[in-house]
């Protein structure tokens, strides 16, 4: 069997001592092992801050920037291979394995053409120059400076090409040098792209730690950053980790998230952002087997059209097709691991306990092209309650599968507002209305509890890609039970890996700095 290699110090290596087996999830049949230790970690870092943080600091951002254009380019040329990767060892159907790699590319890309814009500048300006002198000869400017240590970046499962690539693509603009670290479960992807980016990029640029993390995060420093996108328990571990909190390592948490679409009283079903609606509803459900940061957990519709989106749920999930993703037809593969079946279970069985079915009752499914009793499969399960403010285990539990609970309202926006809210902060929330009164009502009490609203309407729905999309433009994060972080957003994505510097004195001297 094939055994993974770490890429730590400038070299590919094994670990030894016990191993953990990466496996199909639609079969259960072995891919990899990997080794959980054995790794000369200190080397690594020092590797980075020497090696990887001189070569960064020596390039301007359009070299960092260009860079970036190399590894998209590396992995369209290897989109095949890639994407039968993802579909053997991430339950990802061909087109969920596509969502994952081309938001990868796409994500290097846009931070390829955000490091050419940037050009050869050494600080970047925040904000305009301040007198704060008598005359305009004594001015403060506030600066972007790059933070001189490592990037350790710790992904989910669920993106092991997205998610290398856009906290990669921030850190290298920015010029800090990265050790990933991926979910160890489908590491098969990441592992392999690491294997593709490693020869274009200089020395200590990206490395590599494949297996548990063992004892990474106590080699961290003054400087450094940790970039981690996880569930809740293990956030909250990072938040105490003594090495993070003796150095103040800057820490960003993305973590689990209640996201919630809110129909609003004016849309009818059959109009364009009525079918807006349904068919981001649905689709988060399955893509990707509904094991996306983004997707809509929690629906809320107004009570006389409760029936009616129930009803269109039923038929577009009936239709699906649910099985081993290798074989031609099917529409949603497993979950990722034993563990996330398990705890999907369990999550179905709380929301059973509390709301009424609509569908797929506790997640029963006989799946397409697999070994009798084999893989890790759940099939999408709606939930229906009327009390969905009430309603504890649908706003305090994320269900990390295909499953999804509508709630009646009677239209009001500062309840859907307060029912957003009652999921204690999330990445993403969604409101379908053409009613600009309604949006504004909505959007002005609920803006704080989401990191990104997503609007639908009829004028925008045919150039929609949904709210399950994270835009490199955008931010991407979330306050409270979402973790508190911020990723990507334009030149916004850099700012985690840079600090803040107010320079005071000759305003000639503070321009010239800047390259005016
Ligand atoms: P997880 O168990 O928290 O694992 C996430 C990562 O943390 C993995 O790489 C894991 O490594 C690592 N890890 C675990 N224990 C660690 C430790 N003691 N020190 C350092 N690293 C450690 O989460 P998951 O099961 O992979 O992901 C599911 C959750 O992620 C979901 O609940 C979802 O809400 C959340 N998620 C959030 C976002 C977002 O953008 N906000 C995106 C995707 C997923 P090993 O695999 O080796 O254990």
């Amino acid at each position: 069997m094939k055994q993974l290699a770490s890429y730590l110090a400038g070299s590919w290596s094994t670990g030894s001592g016990a191993t953990a087996t990466l496996v199909n999830p639609a079969t259960e049949a072995p891919l990899a092992a990997v080794h959980t230790g054995g790794h000369d970690l200190a080397a690594a870092f020092g590797h980075a801050r020497t090696a990887g943080g001189h070569e960064l600091g020596g390039l301007t951002f359009a070299q960092r920037g260009a860079l970036l254009a190399t590894l998209a380019k590396l992995i369209h040329g290897a989109r095949e291979e890639l994407i039968a990767l993802a579909i053997a060892n991430g339950g990802n159907t061909r087109s969920d394995a596509k969502f994952d790699l081309d938001g990868g590319a796409a994500t290097l890309s846009y931070y390829a053409e955000l490091g050419a814009r940037l050009g050869a500048a050494r600080l970047l300006a925040d904000g305009d120059p301040i007198q704060v002198g008598r005359t305009a000869r004594m001015a403060g400017q506030h600066v972007w400076a790059r933070r001189r240590g490592v990037a350790v970046h710790i992904n989910a499962f669920n993106f092991p090409a997205w998610g290398l690539c856009e906290k990669l693509a921030c850190a290298l603009v920015a010029g800090m040098p990265v050790i990933a670290k991926p979910a160890t479960a489908t590491a098969l992807v990441t592992h392999r792209l690491v294997e593709l980016f490693a020869p274009a990029l200089p020395p200590g640029v990206l490395q590599l730690l494949v297996g548990p993390a063992g004892t990474l995060l106590d080699h961290l420093g003054p400087g450094d950053v940790v970039a981690f996108t996880g569930g809740s328990a293990t956030a909250r571990m990072l938040r105490t980790h003594p090495a993070i909190v003796t150095h103040a390592v800057r820490l960003n948490l993305e973590a689990d998230s209640l996201n919630a679409a809110i129909l609003g009283p004016d849309v009818e079903l059959t109009s364009e952002a009525g079918g807006l609606f349904l068919a981001d509803v649905a689709r988060d459900m399955t893509q990707k087997t509904g094991q996306k940061c983004t997707a809509i957990r929690r629906v809320l519709v107004p009570e006389a059209r409760l029936g009616e989106v129930a009803e269109v749920l039923r038929e577009r999930l009936a239709a699906l097709k649910i099985g081993d993703p290798a074989h031609d037809g099917v529409g949603m593969g497993p979950l990722a691991t034993a563990q996330q079946r398990d705890d999907a279970r369990a999550g179905i069985a709380r929301l059973a306990a509390a709301t009424e079915a609509i569908h797929g009752g506790l997640g029963e499914v006989e799946p397409i092209g697999v070994p009798a009793g084999k893989g890790y499969f759940i099939g999408p399960v709606v939930r229906a309650t009327t009390s969905p403010m009430t309603c504890a285990p649908l706003n305090e539990h994320e269900i990390f599968g295909p499953v999804t609970t509508l709630g009646a309202y009677d239209g009001d926006p500062a309840f859907a507002a307060a029912f957003v809210a009652r999921g204690e902060g999330c990445l993403v929330s969604s409101a379908y209305s053409d009613d600009r009164d309604w949006i504004v009502g909505f959007v002005t009490a609920v803006a704080p509890w989401a990191g990104r609203l997503y609007l639908g309407s009829t004028k925008m729905a045919a150039q929609s890609p949904g709210p399950g999309t994270a835009l490199p433009s955008l931010l991407h994060g979330g306050p409270g039970r979402a973790g508190g972080g911020e990723e990507l957003g334009g030149e916004r994505g850099l700012r985690l890996y840079q600090q803040r510097c107010a320079l005071e004195g000759d305003a000639s001297v503070l321009k010239s700095l800047l390259g005016e």
